[in-house]
Parts: structure tokens; sequence; C-alpha cells
């Protein structure tokens, strides 16, 4: 039997990520192109547009026959219409969008549309580090905080597709406020975004960029920067210790550029996690680094698309 190949993308704030995907979890052609974040929507479509002629293009070249195309982007997705509702405080423009239709209006391909956060969960769990497991919760730590959670296999959107915003579980009831509408986010604590502020409020005059630098100077001695990261632990876990108790899922991921501070930082995290979280909830949780870095977006997107491509070949037969 042909291997079935589908188109990945992945929307994200500065970056439109893309990449063909096999069933097996190789990617061809992968690539990027910027984000016009900010640009009316039609702007963003005919972007997505370009791609997918030009991944059909190197697709036939290659003799390769893309059979759906699956993308994730921000904000709150109706996936069986792929309709785009909102909730994306970055992208001024990108709400009430029928994605789907639009590309399939000008390609004869099925496309399928769901939440970023949501398909890179997916990636982590049909190829990356929870491949072998059924109830995954993935948390992404970069300029916020996007989750993703899959119980028995399947992805939990909520009953109208807005759930699974597991960065803004309040974790400070009289906290800060977050761009959502909310106070005292999670991703207000425990994002690189929020951590890098953390540092620089304390120490202005030597600003850091970002959070490997926080901690090579942890390892450097820098009290400040140890500070940083032990508070940064502690809210995390606070957050992990939420998901445990609620969910008792067997692994959780952490993903984002702060999770390649590697396993110590993992094991610290475990450790104060098991420290706040029910015993009995917490007791067979692992809590692991994401494996696919930022493929799992492409992949995820890729896996989605042919899950609903095959179901929509069963519905029909
Ligand atoms: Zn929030």
């Amino acid at each position: 039997m042909n291997s079935k190949y589908t188109l990945g993308i992945d929307i994200g704030g500065t970056t439109i990520k893309y990449g063909i995907c096999s069933s097996a979890g190789k990617l061809t052609g992968q690539g990027a192109i910027s984000t016009p974040a900010t640009a009316p929507k039609q702007d963003i479509l005919n972007k997505l547009n370009e791609l997918v002629s030009d991944n059909l293009i190197l697709a036939q070249k290659k003799n390769m026959t893309i059979a759906a195309i699956g993308i994730g982007t921000p904000g709150s997705v109706d996936i069986h219409r792929g309709y785009l509702m909102g909730g994306t405080p970055n992208f001024k423009h990108w709400r009430n969008v029928s994605i789907s239709k639009f590309i399939m209006d000008r390609f004869d391909i099925p496309v399928f549309v769901d939440n970023d956060a949501n398909l890179m969960a997916y990636g982590e769990f049909i190829y990356g580090a929870g491949k072998e497991k059924k109830d995954v919760i993935c948390l992404t730590l970069g300029t916020g905080i996007g989750g993703g959670i899959i119980i028995n296999g399947e992805i939990y959107r909520g009953s109208f597709f807005a759930g699974a915003e597991l960065g803004h579980m309040t974790i400070h009831h009289a906290g800060q406020p977050c761009n959502c509408g909310g106070q005292g986010c999670l991703e207000r604590y425990a994002s690189a975004t929020a951590v890098i502020e953390d540092y620089n409020r304390e120490n202005p005059l030597n600003p850091v960029q970002g959070t490997r630098q926080i901690f090579q100077l942890a390892e450097q001695g820098d009290g400040l920067a140890s500070d940083v990261i032990e508070r940064f632990i502690s809210y995390l876990a606070a957050g992990l210790a939420n998901i445990t108790n609620i969910f008792n899922p067997e692994m959780i991921i952490l993903g984002g550029g702060v999770s390649e501070a590697g396993k110590p930082f993992i094991d610290r995290v475990y450790q104060a996690c098991q420290k706040r979280a029910m015993p009995v909830s917490f007791k067979n949780v692992e809590i692991v680094g994401a494996t696919l870095g930022n493929r799992a977006g492409i992949l995820g997107a890729g896996a989605f698309a042919l899950k609903r491509f095959n179901l929509a070949g069963k519905a029909s037969q």
C-alpha cells in the first residue's frame, strides 16, 4: 500500500511553518515563511494559498500525492467547519475566518483546521514523547503558554472548541492582569516572557533577552537568576499540580524554548510538583520534555489531517 502524505501547516505569531508529512512522521520540504500577523486576514489567507500551491508542485515533482491538508492556527477553531472563531490577541484581524473553505475553493483537496497548541500536543502524542501513551497533557512554554489535552487518544477541546486553555488557569487569584481578560493566569508567571520580565524587572541595567541566558547566568552563580528560576519552577509546579489533580494523566510533556533547559530542570519541576499535587493523583504521572521541537505543530497538523481524511472516507462508504 502506498504511504499517504499530507501537508502540515503551523501558523505561529512570527512564522508559518510547513512540511509534507508521511504517515510515519517523516517531513519533506520543511520550511517557514514570515507571518503577516497584524495584516488584514486576506493577506494571511493569500500566504497560505501560495504555500499550498508551492508544496503541491513540490509533491508532484517527488511523486507524492497529498491526500489532505492540516492547519494549526492560534485561536478557537470549529474543526467541523475549519472555521477560526477568534481569541488571538496577537493577530489583530485573524478571526471569523473560513480557512478550510477558502483553501478548498481553490484546491481540490480536503483541508482540516484546529488550534495550534492542540496540534502540537497531537504531534508529540503521535510521533514524539507521548507516542506510547493514551492520556497526555502538553504545555508549550513560549511567548505565552499553549496547552493541549489528549484523552484516550483524542484531542479534548471542550464543548464549543474553546477549552484546553491551560496557560490561562488562575494560579494567583489576585495576580497580574492577563491579555485574556483574566488575572493571575499561569502564563503571566511561567511563560518565557514572564520569566524574562521577572529577571529584567530586578536588573533593568543588564536586561536578558532569553530564558537560556537566565539559566546560563544561574550556572555562573548569579543569585538573581537562581531566584528567578526557583520562582518559575514554583509557579510552573503549581500549574502542573492543578493539571495532575484534575486529569491524572499518564504524562505531561513540556515544550517550547524554556524546556530546553533539559533534564535537571525537568527533575526540579517534578519534585516541586510532587510536593503540591495529591499523592495518589501524582503517583504514576511522568513529566518529560518534548522531543519534536518546532516540528511538533507541522507533524501534528499532518497527522490530524490524515486522521480526519480517513474518517471522512469511512463515513462516505
Ligand atoms: Zn490569561
